[in-house]
């Protein structure tokens, strides 16, 4: 692979205390800041990427979030979800189908960390007690049970009719015309819908299981699409691009934010940058199985898009040294902190 053109230290340094940061273009990037305090402020700072990649997302107002209708409405009815199909219209929709999952993932781990699988297993718990009951009394007037009942909520109607009654009945409805042996059946017909749900629970419902189960991967999708993602970013400076004397000319029309963000830009080391987009798989999609084939296509766009990006980055680098120079001059022209 041609893009590997810089040795990378195998012994990586151990150091102590190294911070990452966020800056005023939301790209997280090591903090060198030594001797000078750094611009960005203490609350931007935190020991890995991770916890800056979830602040970002926290801190950004709900209206721009865009979390999707049908992920939440899946979060609603199993306390969890099962894959991110639910996100696949979207992804087809927009060029930046990145920002999308990263924000949707990171609303959905939070919803799910939040949730209490034994509220919901307490919930249907109560549910199977009060169907077994209803399944026990129609039993009790010798009447035949519907069809659609869970095995499990049958079984239960079943032993209580044994324990209780011992083989005997109440009465015999459907000869007799009882009544009360008509209630109890309708009453049981009335959950119908309610089995259903009960049923789709046991399946895919909200267990304490499955809540761990579903945020290993989701935690692993987050970490994988927000890296990629701000990696994405900082190879997507155009100026690193431009020729040196039209770099130089940019860096004093840029306004004291761009310029800062410029400087981290161009600050973070090329074994950095290097490690990134290995630690990326140099831009390479695998299709998921989970998204429909339109979003898979538009998320393989978007890769071999950054995955060219970043080798055009490669034969940029030597300039960027010198543009961090010139950058760091205009910054202390201005009086403008800098780390
Ligand atoms: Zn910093």
């Amino acid at each position: 692979m041609s893009l590997l053109i810089f040795s990378i230290d195998n012994k990586e340094q151990k150091e102590v205390n190294k911070m990452y940061h966020v800056n005023n273009e939301g790209k997280i990037y090591p903090c060198r800041a030594v001797v000078r305090p750094c611009p960005y402020g203490k609350e931007w700072h935190a020991e890995t990427k991770n916890e800056l990649y979830h602040k970002i997302l926290q801190e950004s107002p709900p209206n721009e979030r865009e979390i999707e209708d049908s992920l939440l409405r899946e979060l609603q009815a199993l306390g969890r979800v099962k894959s991110l199909y639910s996100l696949s219209k979207r992804i087809e929709e927009v060029p930046y189908p990145l920002e999308i999952l990263v924000s949707n993932i990171e609303f959905a781990i939070n919803y799910i960390e939040r949730k209490d699988p034994k509220k919901m297993e307490r919930k249907w718990d109560e549910f199977k007690e009060e169907a077994s009951e209803a399944v026990y009394n129609v039993l009790s007037y010798n009447l035949d049970l519907i069809d659609d009942i869970p095995q499990d909520i049958r079984q239960k109607g079943r032993e209580l009719f044994k324990e209780r009654l011992n083989g005997r009945y109440v009465s015999f409805a459907a000869v007799n015309g009882d009544k009360k042996g008509f209630v109890a059946n309708d009453e049981l017909k009335s959950m119908r819908n309610k089995f259903r749900d009960y049923e789709k629970y046991k399946k895919f419902g909200f267990t304490k299981e499955k809540k761990e189960a579903t945020l290993r991967w989701l935690k692993r999708d987050f970490d994988r699409f927000s890296h990629d993602l701000n990696t994405s970013k900082i190879l997507t400076k155009p100026f690193f691009y431009e020729d040196l004397d039209v770099a130089k000319k940019t860096i004093k029309t840029l306004d004291d934010y761009e310029l800062l963000g410029a400087y981290d830009d161009y600050l973070v080391s090329d074994d950095e940058v290097v490690k990134d987009i290995m630690a990326s798989n140099y831009f390479k999609y695998e299709p998921r199985p989970d998204l429909s084939r339109e979003a898979n296509l538009k998320m393989k766009e978007w890769y071999d898009r950054n995955r060219s990006i970043a080798k055009n980055w490669e034969s940029h680098v030597p300039r960027r040294v010198l543009l961090s120079i010139e950058i760091g001059k205009e910054l202390d022209r201005r009086g403008i902190s800098r780390q």
